[in-house]
C-alpha cells in the first residue's frame, strides 16, 4: 500500500494547532496533529480563562483545550499524542519523525508554543496559580484591588505593571538592576501610574502557607534581606519558544521566535508558524487561536498554487 502523505501535519496541539486542524479538516484536507503531551496546551495550566469569548462564566483550561480537540477530531482531523523528535521541512514533502513513526506530509503548522521563563526559586511550583502568575493580561483582574509586584525590568514587565496598575490596589515593579531596559515610552507612563519601583533586587525565597503571602528579596548590591507583603507576584522575565527542533531550518528572531507575519507563512514555502511561537506582541488563546484558523487557510493556498 502507498504511504500516506497528509495534506498538513500540525505540531503542537494547543489552541493554535486545534484551530488550524478545525479549518484545515473542515475545508476537506487530511490532517494530523501531533501533541506532546495533553491536548490544550499552555492552557491546561490555568484553572479559570476570563477573555476567551462565548463563556460568560470562564472556562477551565483543560475543559476549553478538550473541547477544540473535539472540535477539529469532529471534522475528520487524527490526533496522535506523541513527541515530534525531528523533522525535515524543506522539500515539497514535508518529513516530521517522531521516536517510532515518520509521517509525510504537504504542508506543516508549527504550533509548538512558547512557555514563560520561571525564576528557579525554591517553591515557584507550589505557588504557581496560588499568588505567582505569568501573565498580567490573563490573570490580572483575579487581583483586582489587592497588593502585586511584577518581577522584571524589560518592555513585558513595564507593560504588566501598567496593566496591574489600572486594576490593583498596589503596585510594586521589582528589577534585579538600578535602571530599566524598557523603551522610554513604557517607562514615563510607568513613573506616572503610581508603581513603586524596587531596584537592585533579586526575588530569592516565597513567603506563604497555602497561597503566596510575599516574597523574600535580595539586594544585589549589599547583601540585604527583607521580606515584602503580597497577594500576588507576576513573573515576567520571557518567555522560551519551543523552536529547537527547527533551528537552521526556518527562519528565527534573536529571541528564537519563527518569524512570520499574520499570514503564519514562515521562511520555508508550505510551512507556517502559528500562536505562541511565532514574533507576535499578543500571546493570548485568542491570538492563538486566530493564527490557527490563518494558517489553515495560508497553507490551502499554498496547496491550490500547486
Ligand atoms: C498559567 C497560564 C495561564 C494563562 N491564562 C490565559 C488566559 O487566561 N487567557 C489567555 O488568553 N491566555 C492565557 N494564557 C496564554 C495561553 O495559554 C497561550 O497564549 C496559548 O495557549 C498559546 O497557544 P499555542 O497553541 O500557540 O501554544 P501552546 O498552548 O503552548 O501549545 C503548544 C503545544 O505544543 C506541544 N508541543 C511542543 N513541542 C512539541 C513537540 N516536539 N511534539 C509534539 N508536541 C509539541 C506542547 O506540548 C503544547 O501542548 C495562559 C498561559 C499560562 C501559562
Amino acid at each position: 500500500m502507498e504511504e500516506k502523505i497528509y495534506d498538513m501535519i500540525v505540531i503542537g496541539g494547543g489552541p493554535a494547532g486545534y484551530t488550524a486542524a478545525l479549518y484545515a479538516a473542515r475545508s476537506g484536507l487530511s490532517v494530523l496533529v501531533l501533541e506532546k503531551l495533553s491536548a490544550g496546551g499552555q492552557m491546561t495550566n490555568t484553572d479559570q480563562i476570563d477573555n476567551y469569548p462565548g463563556f460568560p462564566e470562564g472556562i477551565g483550561g483543560f475543559e476549553l483545550g478538550e473541547r477544540m480537540q473535539k472540535s477539529a477530531l469532529r471534522f475528520g482531523a487524527e490526533n496522535q499524542f506523541s513527541e515530534v523528535k525531528s523533522v525535515e521541512l524543506s522539500g515539497p514533502v514535508k518529513l516530521v519523525r517522531t521516536r517510532k513513526k515518520e509521517f509525510k506530509a504537504r504542508t506543516v503548522v508549527l504550533a509548538s508554543g512558547a512557555y514563560p521563563r520561571k525564576t528557579g526559586v525554591e517553591g515557584e511550583d507550589r505557588f504557581q496559580g496560588r499568588g505567582i502568575a505569568y501573565c498580567a493580561a490573563c490573570d490580572g483582574m483575579f487581583y483586582k484591588d489587592k497588593t502585586v509586584a511584577v518581577y522584571g525590568g524589560g518592555n513585558s514587565a513595564v507593560e504588566d505593571a501598567l496593566l496591574l496598575s489600572r486594576i490593583c490596589g498596589k503596585v510594586y515593579l521589582i528589577h534585579r538592576r538600578d535602571a530599566l531596559r524598557a523603551a522610554k515610552v513604557y517607562q514615563d507612563a510607568l513613573f506616572r501610574s503610581g508603581a513603586e519601583l524596587v531596584w537592585n533586587s533579586r526575588v530569592t525565597g516565597f513567603l506563604g502557607e497555602k497561597r503566596l503571602e510575599g516574597v523574600e528579596l535580595t539586594d544585589v548590591k549589599t547583601g540585604e534581606r527583607k521580606a515584602l507583603s503580597l497577594d500576588g507576584l507576576f513573573v515576567s522575565i520571557g518567555r522560551i519558544p519551543d523552536t529547537k527542533l527547527f533551528e537552521g531550518q526556518v527562519e528565527m528572531d534573536e529571541a528564537g521566535y519563527l518569524i512570520a507575519d499574520e499570514t503564519t507563512r514562515t521562511s520555508l514555502p508550505g510551512v507556517f508558524a502559528a500562536g505562541d511561537v511565532r514574533t507576535k506582541k499578543l500571546r493570548q488563546v485568542i491570538t492563538a487561536a486566530a493564527d490557527g484558523a490563518m494558517a489553515a487557510w495560508s497553507a490551502e493556498e499554498y496547496l491550490a498554487e500547486g
